[in-house]
């Protein structure tokens, strides 16, 4: 199976970077969906949050960790941002390596679609 996101992690696939340490990786989406969109991934592969064991904890704590930090650095914490995981078929999930979205820069709409 080729994960692309695996691929990303090993730096084995160009990315447009913006963060990266021994356990998590954080790139911009292709497709962005805010005037900042950008992806915190754990360099392990876990398909959705169906597939989190106990021991991923601090792992998932870390990525929101990245994201605040992220959005810290960018200079929207304050304005405040959206984060968002997408999980299987209803929640609108199409790359199956867990990732979490970090929208800002834009005012969110709630309910989501
Ligand atoms: P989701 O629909 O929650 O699975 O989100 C997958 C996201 O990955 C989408 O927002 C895509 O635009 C994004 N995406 C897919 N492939 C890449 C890639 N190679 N580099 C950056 N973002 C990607
Ligand atoms: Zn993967």
């Amino acid at each position: 199976m080729t994960c692309f996101f695996c691929k990303i992690a090993e730096g084995k696939m160009e990315t447009d970077k913006v963060y990266e340490d021994e356990r998590v990786i954080a790139f911009n989406d292709i497709n962005p969906q805010a005037p900042t969109h950008i992806l915190i991934i754990p360099k392990k592969h876990i398909s959705t949050l169906n597939d989190l064991e106990p021991e991923d904890t601090a792992l998932i704590g870390e990525l929101l960790l990245v994201a605040k930090n992220i959005a810290s650095k960018l200079g929207f914490s304050d304005d405040g941002f959206r984060t968002v995981f997408n999980c299987n078929v209803h929640g609108g999930q199409s790359v199956y390596h867990l990732h979490l979205h970090l929208l800002g820069g834009r005012q969110m709409g709630w309910p989501p679609g």
